[in-house]
């Protein structure tokens, strides 16, 4: 069995590589070790306007679950901040299905409960996971779309160690929202909290940096009761989920015969956690530069359009973030709602 390309993990940055390179006429092998793309949801689900312009294949009328006009935020101050965020609260499970769907109907050969192992005598080793049997296929080159715990960025180089980590519940709203609303706290260190509205329902969560003495789950569980006394939700838990999210910046996304793409690049904001939107842009110029034979491309466009932007952010969170006593001087720093983001260098 040979393969043009292998893409490991069928999430957005997979799919849509996947999906790029098919459609052209390359033999692509996808695998995951998931049953089905997308499931379970780990996500706050959340993309912007931008990306349905340059996607709008993936974005067939199921997949929304509702417009979204601003990001407001809330201080510890008392300040709140509104700002411009145009976009939409998806059914994630939907999106990334669709995704991998479009690149099956190119001829991308979709594998599931199939794990990527590593590489030996110049082959890609596999899994079928339930039938725990191991076997080799051969592929000109492999994308690592394996998201944020990649192996196959472990397994050729440079690799993400420090994330956020995250818990969410899905709760009943008292009232339909037309915003995403943002949450600074004392009680969830080094990230932030967030209510995502989804119809009648909203993703509540929050993301913490795990160096800080709290439980994830205790951070959540406060912060919904604050919810619940303001009166926006209702405490009766719909769905739970979590996960982690890389937060150190991009690495370098070329190492030979394998390319790295969305979270497993690191290409995912260490701040806000945003990455869906990178994912299948990585993805998309990935698939591009394979096509046209110049790998070297993928990484210089990524590195331009990404990886400044995403290693300052870094650099901000290891500056500020990494102590959680002056919330007042820390959050205007670090996200781009206030004044003083664009101002400090
Ligand atoms: C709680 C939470 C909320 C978030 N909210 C948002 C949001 O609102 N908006 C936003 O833009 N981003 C959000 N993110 C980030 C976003 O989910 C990721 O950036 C995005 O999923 C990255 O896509 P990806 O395709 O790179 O990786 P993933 O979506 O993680 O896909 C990787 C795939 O690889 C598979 N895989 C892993 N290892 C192997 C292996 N060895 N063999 C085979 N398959 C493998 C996995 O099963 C998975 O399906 C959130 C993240 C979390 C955890």
């Amino acid at each position: 069995m040979r393969y043009d390309v292998l893409v490991v993990g069928s999430g957005p940055a997979g799919g849509t590589t996947a999906y790029t390179l098919a459609k052209e006429g390359a033999k692509v092998l996808i695998l995951d070790i998931k049953r089905a793309p997308g499931v379970p949801v780990q996500c706050a689900e959340f993309v912007p306007v931008q990306l349905k312009h340059s996607f709008p294949e993936f974005f067939p009328p199921e997949v929304i679950a509702q417009d979204v006009k601003d990001m407001v935020h809330f201080t510890p101050w008392g300040e709140v901040v509104s700002m411009n965020s145009e976009g939409y609260v998806l059914h994630r499970d939907r999106f990334d299905r669709r995704i991998v769907e479009l690149a099956v109907r190119e001829g991308a050969e979709l594998r599931l409960r199939t794990r990527f192992l590593g590489f030996e005598d110049g082959r890609v080793w596999l899994e079928h996971i339930d039938r725990r049997e191991r076997y080799p296929v051969e592929a000109g080159l492999v994308v690592g779309a394996d998201g944020p715990h990649s192996r196959t960025a472990r397994l050729t180089g440079e690799h993400t160690r420090n994330f956020l980590t995250t818990a969410q519940f899905t709760l009943p709203l008292r009232e339909k929202l037309s915003d995403l609303l943002i949450y600074f706290r004392d009680y969830i260190p080094g990230g932030y909290g967030w209510v995502f509205p989804k119809g009648e329902l909203a993703n509540v969560g929050v993301g913490i940096d795990p160096e800080y003495p709290i439980n994830v789950m205790d951070s959540l569980r406060r912060f919904v009761s604050e919810l619940v006394s303001e009166g926006l939700v209702e405490s009766k838990i719909v769905g739970r989920t979590g996960g982690w999210i890389p937060a150190e910046g991009v690495k370098r996304p070329l190492r030979g015969k394998v390319i790295l793409v969305g979270d497993a690049g690191g290409f995912c904001h260490p701040i806000t956690g945003g990455g869906i939107a990178n994912a299948v842009y990585t993805g998309s110029m990935a698939g591009e530069s394979i096509l046209e034979g110049s790998l070297e491309d993928y990484e210089e466009e990524a590195m331009e359009v990404f990886g400044s932007s995403l290693n300052r952010a870094a650099e901000k969170r290891i500056k500020y973030m990494k102590s959680w006593d002056n919330l007042r001087f820390i959050i205007p720093r670090t996200w781009i709602a206030f004044e003083e983001y664009w101002k400090e260098e």
